[in-house]
């Protein structure tokens, strides 16, 4: 069971449920981190008195520092203090909330600590799943997963002895806020639209990577790494009420799935608390109530994302690292209002045609592909 916690992304959707979670279990907290929102992070240290605080932003840093003079509470910046962070010796469990590959180095420190890893930040699990697992089996670290679906599968293996007895993965998607659009009808989709997600309140980026599908695809090579299975044992389907978060069907036909209500905060806290449960005041899931379930097979001609992160997972190496910068660089673009929304999925094909795959890559190698692949998707 965690004990003391240091959180990387405290001031996200993952990192404030996170500090809530905390509150309940009255977990200890060491570290907090941050990019630049000083006033939240600021309240979050005086109620939780961790001993660091970082901003990544230099400016907020300074700031944050000064109104914190009267606390014994150490400040930090930049990468330096992520990887301070990540590997203080009073926190047993690091939770990875930041968004994007900038989580890859904490994370791979943070194994080499031997830390309880609870891994929300997917990116870096797509970018350099062969490394941070054989880092993780290296060290004896534990990876829990706090993505929902993830959590689901994580759940519904409790028990199973054999890994070669399991036939596939089924990952649930609620298909997003452009579900049955067709790709002429996508071409116009603003971010307004997109940040309308209709079941989760997530971070703009899941939130436009769960509008196109890149997050489901993105979930498919987290779960191939943290399953250790190839991508043809990792199926979706679209399950429009996200109640089934996800399922395992075992060789004798048999399905394990987890269900319940749309809240981030009991795979969080299972992330904890495992391999036991806790008790949650969180609302339940009422059956009765709930309405129907419905499955359906995702539109990869219409969202090409999951069909190109598929194919990245089969070609492996350095592709999943291209494609996940792309996608992070054709994000912000189309956020911005530079690009439409189909040019996510173009600019991260055009990466993938001009940034040379390298097999068996090293970290500096992935590191080097994802500079490349974020130029090339914005040029
Ligand atoms: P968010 O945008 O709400 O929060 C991101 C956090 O990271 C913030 O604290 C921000 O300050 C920090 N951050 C942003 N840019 C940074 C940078 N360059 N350097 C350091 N820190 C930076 O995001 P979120 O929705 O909480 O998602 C966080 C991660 O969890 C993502 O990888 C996402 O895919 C994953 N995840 C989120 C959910 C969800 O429900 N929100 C569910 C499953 C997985
Ligand atoms: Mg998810």
């Amino acid at each position: 069971m965690t004990k003391t916690i240091s959180l990387l992304g405290a001031t996200g959707s993952i990192g404030r449920q996170t500090l809530q979670v905390a509150r309940e279990l009255g977990l200890g907290v060491a570290a907090l981190t941050a990019h630049r929102q000083v006033d939240l992070i600021e309240q979050q240290a005086r109620e939780f008195h961790p001993e660091l605080v970082v901003m990544t932003d230099a400016a907020a840093a300074g700031e944050l520092r000064l109104r914190l003079s009267d606390l014994p509470i150490r400040v930090m910046t930049g990468e330096e203090g992520l990887l301070e962070a990540a590997t203080l010796e009073s926190a047993d469990t690091v939770v990875t909330a930041v968004v994007g590959s900038v989580g890859l180095r904490p994370t791979l420190q943070a194994i080499e600590k031997k830390k309880r890893i609870a891994l929300a930040n997917k990116e870096t699990l797509v970018c350099a799943g062969e490394l941070v697992m054989a880092a993780a089996r290296a060290h004896g670290a534990q990876i829990l997963p706090v993505d929902s679906e993830h959590s689901a599968i994580f759940q519904s293996l409790q028990g199973c002895r054999d890994r070669s007895e399991v036939a596939r993965l089924i990952l649930t998607c609620s298909g997003g806020p452009f579900f049955g659009r067709s790709y002429e009808e996508l071409e116009h989709m603003t971010p307004a639209h997109a940040l309308k997600h209709p079941n989760w309140s997530m971070g703009a980026k899941i939130t436009v990577d769960s509008a196109t599908l890149m997050n489901k695809g993105l979930e498919v090579i987290e779960a191939m790494h943290l399953y250790d299975l190839p991508v043809e044992q990792v199926d979706v389907v679209i399950h429009r009420q996200s109640i089934v978060h996800s399922l395992v069907e075992y060789r004798d036909g048999a399905m394990i799935a987890q269900l319940g209500t749309p809240d981030m905060k009991l795979p969080i806290r299972y992330a904890f608390t495992w391999p036991h449960r806790a008790a949650s005041p969180d609302r339940r899931l009422d059956l009765l109530t709930c309405g129907d379930l419905t499955f359906r097979a995702p539109d990869t001609e219409a969202f090409r994302c999951l069909k190109i992160a598929r194919e990245c997972a089969k070609t492996g190496g350095t592709a999943c690292a291209i494609m996940n910068a792309a996608n992070e660089a054709a994000v912000m673009a189309f956020l911005r209002g530079e690009i439409g929304f189909n040019d996510i999925a173009r600019r991260v094909e055009s990466a993938l045609s001009r940034v040379e795959v390298k097999y068996e890559p090293s970290l500096a190698d992935i590191l080097e592909a994802d500079r490349l692949a974020r130029l090339a998707a914005v040029n």
